[in-house]
């Protein structure tokens, strides 16, 4: 439902807010952790290019009276607490955040006279938002699993399963680091011959996957499911994922049970965790089915679902080579997709989930999968752009590149933007390449 911090003619006193160009406007008030110079760890608020600190807001009495469970999960180093209270939590702070940032309101007018609450988000250092205990990532692009698998299988590129069932592999929770965390190229297990014998080796065959990811606020009881129609109420907000992948490690190592070493060693997500409530003017119809196409099964069919599960958000990956970095080149943006046209909704990925009884648990993260759409510019890794190393793209400096090299910086980005809506960024999210 949109209320009043949805308005597009909100107006704050934060005057980097009102940048063309930036992530952050009023409407967006995206969530995240964040770390000061001097150790002080506090939950934040993007708002242009500052920071809100919320439990010194709040400390400050600036921060309109909030129900004590809101007010005792804001001094916390992680999202979890917070987010595990549920979507009418988050939808309350919203609403006391809006106003202590707007110009017109006398909280707003209160705050501006506060120091410490605001800070330049260039004076502290952006965490992981969430302490992540699960991480699954699916597969739900149906365009990114037809190429895959076309390279993989020419025979039969896309299972009988595909249509039917949300495909997913449980990923690894400790190897999720925070935006701007050097990723080392890993080693592994690689065989050029398919039949074998495989080398040790640092992989060749580095890459980068566009996703979204699902954050989850409250979770479920083991054993409990959660129908399609409430499954947005246990997802707290998105960020962008990258799932660094090593594509020879991946070829020699996934059958029979699935990725394994070739995607655990880094995975990289955005800071800011923008809510489902900032997301609300840029719902969107789901993908739906072809006459072709089976209709989902009945625990994953729901009228609502059908007409706003998707969120019209577009994604691009920006590359800049160490060799640019050094010219002062800037990065080039090497693809661009849109997230609305997956084969299946999160929300239909979260039911699935616990369709069985798994318990899902706050801040669990929930992956999309590779975001590829049906146009050469709209795949989301260098897989499927280079078509497997076969068609590499050349850089604005004249290089190269079929997968990865040591230095490239890899930068996600995803941008929201309906007629008379503001845009609505996620801000970066960004490695580099280490080499061995
Ligand atoms: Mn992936």
């Amino acid at each position: 439902m949109l209320d009043a911090t949805h308005d597009p003619a909100l107006r704050s006193w934060v005057a980097s807010a009102h940048a063309p160009d930036t992530d952050f406007p009023i409407q967006n008030l995206p969530l995240g952790v964040a770390r000061w110079p001097d150790g002080h760890v506090a939950l934040v608020v993007a708002i242009g290019d500052q920071v809100l600190d919320l439990a010194r807001a709040r400390t400050a009495g600036v921060l309109e009276a909030l129900e004590p469970a809101i007010a005792d999960a804001l001094p916390a180093p992680t999202l979890n607490p917070l987010i595990a209270l549920g979507r009418p939590a988050l939808t309350a702070l919203r609403a006391a955040v809006s106003r202590l940032l707007r110009a017109e309101t006398p909280e707003g007018a209160r705050a501006q006279g506060v120091t410490g609450c605001l800070v330049a988000a260039s004076e502290v250092t952006l965490q992981r938002p969430v302490a992540i205990g699960d991480y699954t990532d699916f597969y739900a692009s149906i365009d990114h699993a037809t190429n895959v698998g076309s390279m993989f299988r020419p025979d039969q590129p896309l299972l009988p399963n595909y249509r039917h069932v949300p495909i997913g592999y449980h990923g690894r929770a400790s190897s999720i680091v925070a935006s701007g965390t050097a990723i080392r190229r890993p080693q592994g297990q690689v065989a050029a011959n398919p039949a074998g014998p495989p080398t040790f080796a640092p992989t060749a065959r580095l890459d980068y996957e566009l996703e979204v990811g699902a954050v989850i606020g409250r979770g479920n009881p083991l054993g409990a499911t959660i129908p399609l129609s409430e499954a947005e109420q246990h997802l707290a907000g998105l960020v962008l994922v990258n799932d660094w992948s090593a594509r020879d490690v991946q070829a020699w190592e996934y059958q029979p049970l699935g990725p394994f070493l070739a995607k655990n060693f880094a995975t990289t997500i955005s800071p800011w965790l923008v809510t489902l409530d900032a997301l609300e003017p840029y719902r969107t119809a789901a993908r739906g089915r072809t006459s072709e196409e089976p209709a989902p099964l009945p625990y994953l069919t729901d009228a609502g679902d059908a007409a706003r599960g998707a969120f019209a958000i577009t994604l691009e990956v920006w590359l800049r080579s160490a060799a640019m970095r050094a010219a002062g080149m800037p990065a080039v943006r090497v693809s661009r997709g849109d997230f609305s046209r997956m084969y299946w909704t999160l929300a239909q990925m979260l039911t699935h989930h616990a369709s069985n009884g798994c318990n899902l648990q706050p801040g669990d993260l929930l992956a999309s999968g590779t975001v590829s759409g049906p146009t050469k510019e709209s795949r989301g890794c260098l897989l499927e752009l280079t078509w497997r190393g076969a068609e590499p793209i050349t850089l604005p400096s004249g290089e190269t590149r079929a997968f990865l090299a040591d230095g490239d910086e890899v930068t996600l980005r995803g941008i929201c933007e309906a007629p008379e809506r503001p845009r609505l960024g996620f801000g970066a999210c960004t490695g580099i390449v280490e080499g061995v």
